[in-house]
């Protein structure tokens, strides 16, 4: 009567989206401010000015001119004007033909992966690793296969890569800066995943694509380097949205770059055109393509993240629990005082405290904590991770 596979996809609920719902009816049980949620990665920074600015701006614009359908690509004006900001920003010459619009990252990967797929291709993926990207690879035909990160410092490893990648392999995903972890991908270590890519590929005379998934590629701190990843390996697909560094996530707009490096790219542009018809997106929501161009330059603000990642951090490190330093991102990867990471999140609960297990993400072990929330909630929280420690003794 109906899909099997989209019955049990609709029926198991994402972890992180139940541990939410149970946040919100337990902060209607026992107040808000007793419940300490670093469950999910929605944005605490408000949008900037600007957005509202640009809405105020297009509230007088023709209505035709807001709210009509873009080409499936995009507003050409609004893909011109990203191209530009790239351009600045990485010395690269883009232009509005390397770029197609999408409904968020959430839309750029799994159009992208529908593009490339076709059957029986392996998408090898850094793991740990966000949970949806299994729910696009395999929805769209593929196998996902789990290249764990170097557990000392969640980088790539490399040698796991070399050992992943064979000749069915059609593409890895990357993301950097990492959800859940919190790891910003050095130079070297991209260097080193780009040449085991071309040793591949020159091997297996195939072609293997590195989908980049960036929707965090502002939001790093300490000066840390986000290498822009084109520019060490040819075949790389960006995948990106406004969703956190303009604190736009229900917005729903994004984009993929197909940059000129890459092998065949305009059949790869129109292949990704052809998924996205095919998946139904039409084109990217267009009043929020023309806030883009308006906004395009608008620098993100991390100043809170930054600050909670300070407070956060010291909290831990007083109560003695161990964990991975974020260079980036909002997500704290925090290792669990059990080795069943579900068990540990759900002791914590108990203190009123909700953190991700690890399993998720596809390993055990760790949990995960979203630290884009208040400052308030990190500061209050201090006893309930006092106590939870003090379960374990
Ligand atoms: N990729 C990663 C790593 C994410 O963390 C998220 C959202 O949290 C997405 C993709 C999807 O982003 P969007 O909301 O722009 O679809």
């Amino acid at each position: 009567m109906y899909n099997e596979s989209m019955l049990q996809m609709g029926r198991e609920p994402s972890v992180i989206r139940e541990l939410f719902a149970y946040g919100a009816a337990r902060k209607a049980e026992i107040g808000e401010d007793k419940v300490f949620d670093f469950s999910i990665g929605n944005p605490s920074v408000p949008a900037p000015a600007s957005v509202a600015r640009a809405l105020e701006e297009l509230s007088h614009m023709p209505p035709e001119k807001v709210h009509a359908y873009t080409q499936s690509a995009g507003d050409p004006a609004v893909r011109d004007a990203i191209a530009q900001n790239l351009n600045k920003r990485f010395g690269t010459e883009y232009t509005a033909a390397n770029l197609y619009m999408t409904c968020g990252a959430a839309a750029s990967l799994s159009i992208s992966i529908k593009a490339l797929l076709e059957g029986n291709e392996e998408v090898a993926v850094v793991t740990p690793f966000f949970p949806e990207y299994r729910t696009w690879i395999e929805s769209h035909g593929g196998t996902l296969v789990k290249v764990l990160a170097r557990e000392s410092d969640f980088q790539i490893d490399l040698d796991a890569m070399e050992a992943a990648v064979g000749p069915r392999t059609k593409a890895v995903v990357i993301n950097s800066p990492n959800n859940p972890v919190g790891t910003v991908y050095s130079r070297e270590n991209l260097e080193g995943l780009a040449r085991i890519l071309e040793r591949k590929q020159a091997e297996y005379g195939t072609t293997i694509f590195l989908i980049s998934d960036e929707p965090y590629r502002e939001l790093v701190y300490g000066g840390t380097e986000v290498p822009w990843v084109p520019d060490i390996y040819a075949n790389t697909i960006v995948c990106y949205s406004w969703s956190k560094s303009l604190s736009l996530p229900g917005e729903r707009i994004g984009y993929i770059l197909v940059p000129p490096t890459v092998a065949d790219w305009e059949n790869v542009f129109f292949a990704i055109a052809g998924a996205g018809r095919a998946l139904g997106f039409v084109c990217a929501p267009a009043a929020f393509q023309q806030v883009i161009a308006r906004c395009v330059d608008e620098p993100a603000d991390i100043a809170a993240y930054e600050s909670n990642r300070v407070l956060l951090a010291s909290m831990l490190d007083e109560l003695g629990y161990e964990y991975i330093q974020p260079q980036g991102a909002f997500y704290l990867w925090i290792r669990s005082l059990e080795p069943d990471a579900k068990a540990f999140s759900e002791r914590a609960k108990s203190f009123e405290l909700l953190l991700v297990a690890s399993d998720s993400f596809g390993v055990e072990g760790w949990a995960r904590l979203g630290y884009c929330i208040s400052p308030d909630t990190i500061v209050n929280s201090r006893d309930a991770f006092a106590a939870l420690k003090a379960s374990y003794a």
